[in-house]
């Protein structure tokens, strides 16, 4: 009788030490998805930083370059110059020229 009890409480202890096994690996599988997820985190955190700068405009040499067109003479200027090449005349407003972009 005293035997069978023995027993039945060392069986106890031992599912007790399997379930103290079965947390820990528990808490270990537990730290190693959060790991993971911390890894997968800052791979995103890379991946976007990557696409915006991808998406980010580059400046300068994309932008057309304008001129206009001369009303007198249909010479083509540079828009940065702000008279004729060719016969000296000046648009007195930029709005009303004609753009040619390239
Ligand atoms: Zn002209």
């Amino acid at each position: 009788m005293l035997d069978l009890q023995v027993t039945e409480y060392q069986m106890k202890i031992q599912r007790v030490k399997d379930n103290i096994s079965l947390h820990a690996q528990d808490t270990q599988k537990l730290q190693d998805d959060i790991e993971d997820q911390k890894e997968e985190k800052s791979n995103k955190s890379v991946l976007l930083r990557e696409m915006s700068q991808q998406m980010s405009p580059t400046t300068g040499d994309s932008s057309p370059v304008e001129h206009w067109a001369c009303p007198r003479c249909s010479n083509i200027n540079e828009l940065a110059v702000r008279l004729c090449s060719e016969c000296g005349f000046v648009p007195q407003d930029i709005a009303s020229l004609i753009l040619v972009s390239d």
